[in-house]
């Protein structure tokens, strides 16, 4: 029974890399969409929108474009000396 074992082992690995992959594909999809000012359950143009879609009704949460930039401290500023 090593190989049935082997098999489930491997079966069990490609699926949860297909979940991350499909996962990993659908975030940056989402990311992509909302960087284009598109809602991110149809891809609608929510330019013209303020609440929610009007298309699909999916609420439109904006942030700041600045919130979504990561600040990394600069090193020269800590050190001092
Ligand atoms: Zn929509």
């Amino acid at each position: 029974m090593e190989l049935l074992r082997d098999l489930l082992l491997i079966g069990a690995g490609l699926a949860l890399v297909g979940y991350v992959v499909i996962a990993w594909r659908r975030a940056r999809e989402r990311r992509r969409r909302w960087r284009a000012d598109l809602c991110p359950g149809c891809g609608y143009d929510l330019r013209g929108s303020a609440e929610k879609c009007p298309e699909c009704g999916t609420p439109i949460q904006r942030f700041p474009r600045d919130a979504a930039t990561f600040v990394i401290p600069d090193e020269r500023m800590r050190g001092g000396g």
